[in-house]
């Protein structure tokens, strides 16, 4: 089964999202989206921003950027994905302070969240780019291909058009498939910002925990396991309460396209044991509170439920290579996932799609690869 970002992406925000979500006991109103279309800053304290980004022109997805203004330097959370996006960051920074930014971490290797690396080093000749050892790797290994596999997406994009099927086999709506003529018409205008791309990899690694003190600041950054990839960051903030998730956390659907399904639950379960008041997760709005509690353990409990249910039906069926979608299927079957389908995106078509075609089969795949050598 074959899992890919974009072409799903379309729709206006709908207020029947913001009222599924006040079911949870939110104690403020959201309209969130999968889909992002405009680029918005949310201040969480003084000298602490959160950048929201667009999606790239090609519908890829950008990861939010958290900047943190100490005595002296600046830290930053994520490069996001377009060169664009890291220049217009950077401008933003430099508005709000003179101060240099000396250090910038990697919550995990995707391109949403690093491919701005390079921009900033350029920017800021001392830059430590900070990251998990495992992270380091993973950076080093696949960024440099990213470029080189671009016009691949452009084809399997007008595949799908053609058969009128996404990966799974399911028959493409007509705003899918407008917007896949969207994304494939978006890939140009992207490939020609990574031409003059430098990769930069984190010069500075950690295995379990590192902190960084901006003076009037700590930072303390940590690596809770695995969950979303092999060496996923948190950035926590203890003074001021604030806790930047990387993709461990995503709001309001889950990205569940790999990874560890079991690892993350243990790993969500550690970060919700620490005190934070406001969470920044890697895609979406920054979430605080009640609501913020509420949804983690929405997503814990999900994750739990469909690793179980993989795990009885890998008893039930067997494993290995000629199983999975059998497993899949029955996986399916078993669980009612329009309850939890409504839960996560609401009456939201893009936010549905998401779900059905990014992260229910991801986090299925993801529990049988993880179950597979037991
Ligand atoms: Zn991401």
């Amino acid at each position: 089964m074959k899992i890919e970002f974009g072409g799903f992406r379309a729709s206006v925000v709908r207020a029947s999202l913001a009222l599924s979500l006040l079911a949870l006991g939110a104690s403020q109103l959201f309209t969130d989206t999968v889909a992002t279309r405009t680029r918005s800053v949310t201040r969480l304290a003084d000298g602490i921003y959160v950048i929201r980004h667009p999606d790239a022109p090609d519908t890829f997805p950008q990861g939010n950027t958290t900047v943190i203004i100490g005595e002296r330097e600046v830290l930053v959370i994520d490069s996001c994905y377009l060169p664009s996006s890291a220049r217009e960051d950077i401008a933003q920074i430099r508005q709000w302070t003179t101060k240099p930014v000396r250090y910038l971490v990697n919550t995990h290797w995707h391109y949403d969240h690093t491919m701005g690396n390079g921009v900033y080093a350029e920017a800021f000749p001392a830059l430590s780019i900070i990251a998990q050892a495992e992270t380091r790797k993973q950076i080093e290994g696949y960024n440099p291909g990213w470029f080189a596999r671009f016009p691949r997406r452009a084809e399997v994009f007008r595949q799908r058009l053609e058969s009128g099927k996404d990966a799974n086999g399911r028959a493409l709506t007509e705003t899918e498939k407008r917007e896949f003529e969207k994304a494939i018409a978006g890939i140009a205008p992207v490939q020609a910002e990574f031409k003059s791309l430098v990769d930069r990899y984190p010069n500075v690694t950690f295995d379990r925990e590192m902190a960084v003190n901006l003076g009037d600041r700590e930072v303390r950054i940590k690596h809770l396991g695995r969950g979303n990839t092999a060496g996923d960051t948190i950035v926590y903030l203890p003074k001021e309460k604030i806790l930047v998730a990387g993709d461990l956390l995503d709001h309001p659907v889950p990205y569940l396209g790999g990874g560890y399904p079991s690892e993350l639950v243990r790993t969500l379960k550690e970060m919700a044991a620490i005190d934070a008041q406001t969470f920044v997760p890697g895609h979406g709005e920054v979430l605080r509170d009640g609501y913020a509690r509420a949804y983690l353990n929405q997503v814990i409990e999900f994750i739990q439920l469909v690793v179980a249910e993989v795990s009885r039906q890998i008893y039930l069926i067997g494993n290995g290579p000629r199983n999975l979608e059998a497993v899949r299927e029955a996986v399916m079957k078993q669980v009612d996932f329009n309850a939890w389908r409504q839960k996560f995106a609401g009456d939201d078509e893009e936010n549905r799609a998401f779900f059905d075609g990014f992260s229910l089969p991801g986090v299925i795949t993801a529990a049988y690869a993880e179950a597979w050598g037991r």
